[in-house]
């Protein structure tokens, strides 16, 4: 019997790339959406750190569901900010959510920081938990600079004033599968399949 292994997301995005990713790997398991257990707990992101909001978020699926479960917590993190937006990266506007605000007050925030100094990477703490209460969390970034004006359609929250290392274009004018191919979200996910497939392939 094929194993059956939540992700412990609404968002059909992250569902759909995570299918992706573990069909990639050749792991054989089942994956479900959150959504297809009513009542399942929202859980608030209360962590100091991507990997224990990553948990939080795991360890509450494994629970109500009974089914391993698999969450991800990620961030934009600016070298000139000391790391933040960091876990606060949703909603440091604040408002939860509302990307170009929070795109904007981190453009405004940084206008008098010189070209020289606008290192930032994006940060994906993925996390796998079983019932049992067994754990285990991989951690991938992305590291790159922060540009003064946005460019790109694709993508969402702070993709239009990032470029990665080695690249002329944002995160926000790469295909999907360019981004997903070197992004901190795709590196977290694809290192926790061969895990994935040891504990229930
Ligand atoms: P979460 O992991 O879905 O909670 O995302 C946290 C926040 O980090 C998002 O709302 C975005 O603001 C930012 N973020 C995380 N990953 C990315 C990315 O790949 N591109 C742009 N913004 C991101």
């Amino acid at each position: 019997m094929t194993a059956r292994l939540v992700l412990a997301s609404l968002n059909p995005h992250k569902i759909t790339e995570l299918a992706r990713i573990l069909a990639g790997g050749k792991v054989g398991v089942e994956l479900a959406g959150l959504g297809e257990f009513p009542g399942a707990p929202e859980v608030a992101e209360t962590g100091a750190t991507f990997a224990e909001n990553a948990l939080l978020k795991a360890e509450s699926a494994a629970q109500f569901t009974g089914l391993p479960s698999v969450a991800d917590d990620s961030g934009f993190c600016v070298d000139a900010l000391n790391g933040m937006p960091g876990v606060l990266s949703a909603r440091w506007s604040g408002k939860h959510g509302d990307d170009e605000a929070n795109l904007q007050l981190l453009l405004g925030q940084l206008a008098d920081t010189p070209d020289d100094r606008r290192g930032a990477h994006f940060t994906c703490a993925a996390a796998l938990v079983l019932p049992s209460g067994r754990q285990h969390v991989s951690e991938a970034a992305v590291h790159g600079r922060m540009i003064r004006l946005p460019r790109g359609e694709n993508g969402f929250g702070y993709d239009p004033v990032f470029v990665p290392d080695r690249s002329e274009l944002t995160t926000a004018e790469m295909t999907a599968e360019a981004k997903d191919a070197i992004s901190h979200r795709g590196r977290a996910l694809r290192a926790l399949a061969p895990v994935i497939a040891a504990l229930l392939g």
